[in-house]
C-alpha cells in the first residue's frame, strides 16, 4: 500500500521475516509515535539514550534510523480532526514490524475506545507482555521487592475487555436478555447491560504457546496459569485446561506439570507448570514473590495483576510494556500522557526507556537492552531522579525528563557489557 502522508526514510533497512524469525539489518528502520501530552518531552530524552545505549554496545556496527510515524492529537493535525489511527501508521508497523510509541490521549466520544485498544486489535498484537522486577533504589511499599521478578503475559484480544457489549435499555440488550430466558433458561434482570467474555482455544494456545518459547528462550523456570476456573468454568477454567493441554502436546519434552512432580524436585532442563486461582495469586506475588516467574493470563486478571505488581516494584511510573503479535511488536509507555505537566521537562521518562530496552530484546540486539537498564539501575541508585521518585527518596537529586536522559547517558560509559 502507498502511504498518504508517510515518507519511509531513505536511508536504512527494514526487518525481515525468515523462517518464521526476525532478519535485523545493522542500519535498521524503526518507526516511532512520540505520544501526546508529556509526550514529546519523554521522546526527546528517550531517543537520545537509544542512540547512545546502541553507540555503546556496537560502536559504529549498528546504528537505528527512526522513523516517525503518527497516532493521537499529532494525527488529527496532520490527517483531520477524525483521524486518530491513520492507515499510514498500522501500515508502516505492519511494514517495519517493531515500532515504539509514547502514550496516546484517549479521545472522548466518537468510535474508538481506545488508540491502544484498536493498535492492539488492528494489528493482531494478541499478547501484553510485561515484565516486572525492581529497579534497585527505587522506593517501593514492600520489604523486599527484589523477590519479584516475573513477566506477565495478558491475552489482548478477548474476554469482557474486547468491547462486546451493549448499554442497559438498547433493543440489543433487551434481545439477547429474552433469547437467554426463552432459550436457555437463564433469567436475567431487565433493567441490565449486557457484555460478553468469549475466550477461545485459538486465543488462549497461542499465548500460552508465546509465553512458553518466551520461557525456553530465556531461561525461565516457571510458568503459572492465572484463572478464575473455579467459578467461570467454560471460560477461565477453558483457558487452564487448553493451556495444559498445549503444554502437554507442544513441549512435553520441556515442560512438567506441578502435578506430574508431585512435590518432587524439578529435573534439570525442565520447565515447571502450574495454575493459580486469580484471587490467590494477588496474595502469593505478595507473599511468596520469588515462586513466580512467567504468568499467563485471560485479559482482565492481566490488567488487574500486571499493575498491582507493578505497584509492588515502585509504581508504574518506570513499567515497561510491549504488545506482541505473530513476528511484530509494538512496544509502550504503560502511564498515560500526564497533560497537566505537557511540555515542562518534568516527568520520568523511564517506563518508554524501559520499553525500548526489551524492544532491542526482541530484535536480538540485547547489549543495548542491558546498556539501557544497567544505566538507569545505576542513575538511580545514585538517587538522581525525576520529581515521581524525588518526593518519595531522602537525599536524592532533582532531575529534568532531558537531565535524566543526560544521566543515563553519562551512566553508559561505567556499564560493563
Ligand atoms: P496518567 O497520564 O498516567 O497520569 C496520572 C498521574 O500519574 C500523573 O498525574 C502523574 O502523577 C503520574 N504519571 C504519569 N506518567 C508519569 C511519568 N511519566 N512520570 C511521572 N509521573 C507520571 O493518567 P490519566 O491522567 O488518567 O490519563 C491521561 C490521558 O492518558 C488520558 O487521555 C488517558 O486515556 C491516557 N492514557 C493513555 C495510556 C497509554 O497510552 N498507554 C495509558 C493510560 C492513560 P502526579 O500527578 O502524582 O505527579
Amino acid at each position: 500500500m502507498a502511504y498518504q502522508r508517510l515518507v519511509p526514510p531513505r536511508e536504512g533497512q527494514k526487518i525481515r521475516i525468515e523462517g518464521g524469525k526476525l532478519v535485523v539489518p545493522d542500519t535498521v528502520i524503526l518507526p516511532f509515535i512520540e505520544g501526546d501530552g508529556t509526550g514529546p518531552d519523554i521522546w526527546r530524552a528517550s531517543k537520545r539514550v537509544f542512540d547512545a545505549a546502541v553507540q555503546r554496545a556496537y560502536g559504529g556496527d549498528r546504528r537505528v534510523v527512526w522513523f516517525e510515524i503518527f497516532a493521537g492529537e499529532k494525527a488529527t493535525r496532520l490527517y483531520g480532526s477524525d483521524t486518530w489511527l491513520p492507515a499510514d501508521t498500522l501500515e508502516a508497523i505492519r511494514e517495519f514490524r517493531v515500532a515504539i510509541k509514547g502514550p496516546l490521549t484517549t479521545p472522548i466520544g466518537g468510535g474508538i475506545r481506545s488508540l491502544n485498544v484498536g493498535l492492539r486489535q488492528e494489528l493482531d498484537l494478541y499478547a501484553c507482555v510485561r515484565p516486572v522486577s525492581w529497579v534497585r533504589g527505587v522506593p517501593s511499599p514492600v520489604r523486599a521487592p527484589e523477590k519479584l521478578d516475573v513477566v506477565i503475559f495478558r491475552e489482548n484480544t478477548e474476554d469482557v475487555y474486547a468491547g462486546i457489549e451493549w448499554a442497559q435499555g438498547t433493543e440489543e440488550a433487551r434481545e439477547l436478555i429474552r433469547i437467554i430466558g426463552e432459550r436457555f433458561g437463564k433469567k436475567i434482570r431487565p433493567d441490565s447491560g449486557i457484555g460478553i467474555k468469549p475466550i477461545s482455544i485459538f486465543a488462549t494456545e497461542r499465548l500460552v504457546r508465546m509465553a512458553i518459547r518466551y520461557a525456553i528462550q530465556n531461561g525461565r523456570k516457571r510458568i503459572t496459569l492465572v484463572h478464575k476456573g473455579n467459578i467461570m468454568k467454560f471460560t477461565e477454567g477453558a483457558f487452564r485446561d487448553w493451556g495444559y493441554a498445549i503444554a502437554k502436546r507442544e513441549f512435553a519434552d520441556r515442560v512438567v506439570t506441578e502435578a506430574d512432580l508431585d512435590g518432587g524436585d524439578l529435573p534439570k532442563g525442565k520447565i515447571l507448570l502450574n495454575d493459580r486461582i486469580a484471587d490467590s495469586i494477588f496474595q502469593q506475588v505478595l507473599l511468596r514473590p520469588d515462586e513466580y516467574e512467567i504468568l499467563v493470563t485471560p485479559n482482565l486478571n492481566g490488567d488487574y495483576l500486571s499493575d498491582a505488581c507493578a505497584a509492588q516494584v515502585g509504581g508504574l511510573g518506570m513499567a515497561p510494556g510491549s504488545n506482541i503479535g505473530d513476528e511484530i511488536g509494538v512496544f509502550e509507555a504503560t502511564h498515560g500522557t500526564a497533560p497537566k505537566y505537557a511540555g515542562q521537562d518534568k516527568v520520568n521518562p523511564g517506563s518508554v526507556i524501559l520499553s525500548g530496552a526489551m524492544m532491542f530484546d526482541f530484535i536480538g540486539w540485547p547489549e543495548a537492552a542491558r546498556a539501557i537498564r544497567e544505566a538507569l539501575s545505576l542513575t538511580v541508585a545514585r538517587k538522581q531522579v525525576t520529581y515521581d521518585l524525588h518526593r518519595l527518596m531522602d537525599g536524592a537529586s532533582l532531575l529534568s525528563t532531558s537531565g535524566f536522559g543526560d544521566a543515563l547517558i553519562a551512566s553508559m560509559a561505567a556499564v560493563k557489557l
